[in-house]
């Protein structure tokens, strides 16, 4: 007698497997995830590596420097960019009206649409704009240039160190199309200075701005949580285990950005 299979047990057949193919993807990406450190290839991507390789000094600003990172020496040096160019400084006219209930977050661009929110493979936003390569972006606090390097896959990369009633926050925007000019680690730069220009550099599939917050100092070779980007990876993932989804949690993205 031929067996009649119900819909139950057909659904109960379609979930068994896709929660078994489920399951081992995720393995597999541990894996991945383990066993290929981040690699970055950079000129200088902190002050001490920029001291180390004796870059020139720009101007002595060391004062700058106090507080920022522990370091016994430090050595300010100015980073020469690949693509130098000036970028148009808009004013942030209605920015208080984006600032949280913490006054502390800001918006990277003017306009924007998010198209990828946090998630554990992904502790970060992503933001497009319909003006493209055109939007500028801005660090989402006040704070102070921290990391300027390209990562292997050749994503221009930004970013800055905040320190907010004694909290240390590290904000870091991906694909960039072009840094802005002049932009040195431990330069300060405000909301309203321009980090660079939106872009698609690196693994990315369009013209977009991956931001990720993080509540340590990155680069900082006292911050275990995040002294390099090995362990900013590993330390995301950590603290989105435990809720915590960075500018999801801090930064007021107005409803329109998630409309189409
Ligand atoms: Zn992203």
């Amino acid at each position: 007698m031929r067996k009649v299979r119900t819909l139950k047990q057909y659904t109960a057949l379609l979930l068994s497997f896709i929660l078994i193919v489920s399951a081992i993807s995720i393995n597999i990406r541990d894996v991945f995830a383990t066993n290929d450190p981040y690699e970055i290839n950079y000129e200088y991507v902190n002050i001490k590596d920029m001291a180390a390789a004796n870059v020139a000094n720009k101007e002595d600003n060391s004062s700058l420097l106090d507080g920022l990172f522990s370091f016994e020496e430090t050595t300010l040096t100015e980073v020469e960019m690949k693509q130098p160019s000036s970028v148009e400084l808009p004013v942030k006219k209605d920015s208080a009206a984006l600032v949280t209930d913490r006054q502390v977050w800001y918006l990277p661009t003017e306009v924007g649409r998010v198209t990828q929110s946090p998630n554990y493979w992904h502790v970060a936003l992503d933001i497009t704009s319909y003006r493209g390569t055109a939007e500028v972006i801005h660090p989402v606090a006040n704070g102070v240039i921290s990391g300027i390097y390209t990562d292997s896959a050749g994503a221009l990369i930004v970013t800055v160190l905040h320190n907010i009633n004694g909290q240390k926050y590290t904000s870091q925007y991906v694909h960039l199309s072009r840094y802005a000019e002049g932009l040195y680690v431990g330069k300060q730069v405000t909301i309203n200075d321009a980090l660079g220009q939106m872009g698609t550099t690196g693994n990315s599939t369009g013209v977009h701005l991956h931001l990720a917050v993080l509540d340590c100092a990155l680069f900082d070779p006292n911050d275990n949580n995040c002294r390099d980007l090995g362990a900013w990876y590993r330390y995301d993932k950590i603290r989105f285990q435990q809720g915590y989804i960075g500018l999801g949690t801090m930064m007021k993205v107005p409803g329109e950005w998630y409309s189409r």
